[in-house]
């Protein structure tokens, strides 16, 4: 079937042009002047719209299996729809942990059969035996968690949590040999351990000091972290890539890296752009942990993000019941941390591009092109001929309001409710079919295909 995109403004190498998008299929056929496309293609009127190519978001939650209270593959992947994302990576702490070929096996199934976009797994680089084998399953990339959470047993429990320099240093050998990346989330286990003491020894188990615990000394425990992780990158080889961008010092330390040679990526997470500020810590308590990122560093990452030092936006979609968030008022440590973004990060994007914080062609560097990019999916993240008709039309002047009742996660909140920004996903395809069209989730779950990395490593 033949389709045509016609009357947008169509972002084609690194500017907006009038072009019109011709689909055969799957696949982008052309990128042609406008009114020239075939007279026999079934229209999709983009007048007054951007097209931009469907964001790939490497770092989602999707809550199955084993939490599935939370979110499911099919919940999951209707915001990722809705939000402009037509791939996503899903990330291994889930029930059992993804950490053997079987494990991710049953996972990559469980996708094929309900995911409504495009799609990987990250599994963990845990078990030094089962990371080779892992490598010839269609995977782009490993994740490792420095944290093991102190007062609950999820979203990072111990099985999988690695923080042993030898353990560390071992895995990322056995990683470099497959040529893949090894995402990090970069934490200092032992100085959370003697801060968050001293916060329970004065009786404060608070959001606000939970916050402040993770931020101690400007940010020692992602800075020590991320020294580690670069250094033992250089060591052994492994690609790097660190998640939770969000201090001036790991953007200095990406920036000297990367002027030595060492591959290194890094992300950032929507939490850190326009939550995590203590004000949000006071009026939503555990809804908006993630982390507190005081101001200077906040600004330091859109300057980053800007720059290019920072290499993506990845969401970190983290859905977990009101139930979960609420027991933080009284005690941070035993909420789970994280928060639900992938539906509305795109918008936030878009409305931040007309505040100046963002041009759009390093928004959709960040958000599409570089994630594709960095990790070898060939045929994503940009529009031209041969690549993937993964397209997002997007109305980047309609105003609208963020509320609760527009949430399509089953947790049915959103830290955003409330906010106004300008800036609307209207129409979302991947691979040339609708999934998202007008406020309403069209796609059908099981469309998802295994995106695999189609670069030799
Ligand atoms: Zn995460």
């Amino acid at each position: 079937m033949t389709r045509l995109i016609t009357g947008a403004d169509v972002f084609v190498e690194g500017r907006l042009r009038p072009l019109d998008v011709v689909i055969d299929g799957e696949h982008i056929a052309g990128l042609v002047n406008r009114g020239t496309g075939p007279s026999d293609a079934e229209v999709i009127d983009g007048t007054g719209r951007i097209a931009i190519p469907g964001g790939v978001d490497v770092h989602v939650h999707t809550r199955e299996p084993g939490y599935t209270h939370k979110e499911d593959l099919i919940t999951c992947t209707r915001q990722a729809a809705a939000g402009g994302y037509t791939t996503i990576f899903g990330m291994p702490n889930l029930d059992p942990p993804t950490m053997t070929t079987d494990d991710l096996d049953a996972v990559l199934d469980l996708y094929a059969a309900k995911s409504i976009v495009d799609y990987n797994h990250n599994p963990a680089a845990k078990l030094l035996d089962q990371i080779s084998p892992m490598a010839e399953q269609g995977i782009a990339a490993y994740k490792i968690y420095m944290v093991v959470d102190t007062g609950r047993s999820y979203p990072h429990p111990a099985a999988i949590g690695v923080h042993d320099h030898g353990d560390l240093y071992q895995a990322m050998q056995a990683v470099a040999e497959t040529g893949l990346r090894l995402m990090v989330h970069p934490h200092d286990q032992a100085i959370m351990d003697v801060v968050e003491q001293a916060y329970w020894a004065a009786g404060d188990r608070s959001p606000q000091a939970y916050g402040k615990t993770l931020a101690v000394g400007d940010g020692i425990i992602w800075d020590t972290a991320t020294a580690l992780l670069i250094r033992l990158a250089e060591a052994t080889g492994c690609k790097l890539h660190i998640v939770h961008v969000q201090t001036t010092r790991q953007i200095e330390m990406l920036r000297q890296a990367r002027a030595k040679g060492i591959d290194v990526t890094g992300e950032v997470n929507h939490w850190a752009l326009f939550l995590g500020r203590m004000s949000d810590i006071d009026e939503q308590g555990s809804y908006v942990l993630s982390y507190y990122v005081p101001d200077h560093h906040r600004e330091a990452v859109w300057a980053a993000m800007e720059e290019g030092v920072v290499d993506m936006l990845s969401s970190d979609h983290a859905p977990h019941t009101r139930e979960e968030k609420e027991i933080g008022w009284t005690d941070a440590w035993a909420a789970h941390t994280g928060t639900p973004g992938i539906q509305y990060q795109l918008p936030l994007m878009i409305d931040a591009m007309h505040q100046g914080r963002i041009s759009l062609p390093r928004l959709v560097d960040l958000v599409a092109t570089a994630p594709a990019r960095v990790f070898g999916l060939d045929r994503k993240g940009t529009l031209a001929p041969g690549s993937d008709a993964d397209i997002v039309l997007v109305d980047t002047e309609r105003e609208w309001t963020i509320t609760n009742d527009s949430v399509l996660s089953k947790i049915g909140w959103t830290p955003y409710d409330g906010r106004t920004i300008r800036g609307a996903v209207d129409r979302t395809l991947v691979r040339g079919t609708d999934v998202w069209v007008d406020g309403e989730v069209v796609g059908e779950p099981g469309h998802g295909k295994h995106a695999t990395p189609t670069r030799e490593r």
